[in-house]
């Protein structure tokens, strides 16, 4: 599955928040929504204020996007993550929510183990990750909980993950996670509640917009 690699500041520019898609650098000085915080485009600068005069269509097609670019994920995979979560038992938005919060590139991420999701993907692409002990190179896998995630023998070696150790104390790491930093690995304990997910994120829009 592909994965969107043009300039992603201008995402969160096009969002109108930050989506902290890079990592160290949203949190600092330089981050471009601080210092260009309106649409990218010719007519970026005049479209704001226009917020509450969108259409209902307009503000769930936001929402929805919002969670796409969030999570880096295509239009057809997220229509087919809607799919799933409307399959199942209880409410779609949060079974959506949930569904993408599984995925292994997402938990790699919120392990603490790379500054941002794309980075995760790339860990993961590279066989740098391990599920139960099994080589895992595909970051849309969605795991369960009692699943252990750990960094395979030859990728140890690597400098970015001697150098880790020390950055990933610092990174906060979810309560449905169970990190163990010096031997680089994770379990995953549970389901993520709604509260532990993106408070940004509005379900309820997404699943409007799906719904037409
Ligand atoms: Fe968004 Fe981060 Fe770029 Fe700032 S630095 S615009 S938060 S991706």
């Amino acid at each position: 599955m592909g994965r969107y690699i043009g300039p992603v500041c201008k995402l969160c520019r096009r969002e109108g928040e930050k989506l902290f898609l890079k990592g160290e650098r949203c949190y600092s000085p330089k981050c471009s929504f601080e210092k260009r915080g309106f649409a990218p485009g010719q007519h970026g600068r005049t479209r704001q204020g226009r917020a509450e005069r969108e259409s209902d269509y307009a503000r769930q097609l936001r929402a929805k996007q919002r969670a796409r670019r969030v999570y880096g994920i295509f239009e057809r995979q997220f229509r087919r993550y809607f799919g799933v979560a409307l399959q199942k038992k209880g409410l779609t938005g949060l079974n959506l929510l949930q569904t993408l919060e599984m995925r292994l590139d997402n938990v790699v991420y919120r392990l603490g183990y790379a500054a941002n999701r794309s980075q995760a993907r790339q860990l993961v692409n590279h066989g740098h990750i391990l599920v139960n002990n099994h080589r895992a190179d595909i970051p849309s896998m969605l795991l369960r909980p009692g699943d252990v995630v750990t960094v395979s023998e030859n990728a140890r070696r690597k400098t970015y993950w001697k150098e880790l150790v020390d950055v990933a104390d610092k990174r906060i790491c979810p309560l449905w996670l169970d990190r163990d930093v010096k031997n680089l690995s994770g379990r995953v304990l549970r389901v993520p509640e709604r509260a532990e997910i993106d408070g940004n994120l509005n379900e309820q829009l997404i699943v409007e917009y799906y719904s037409r």
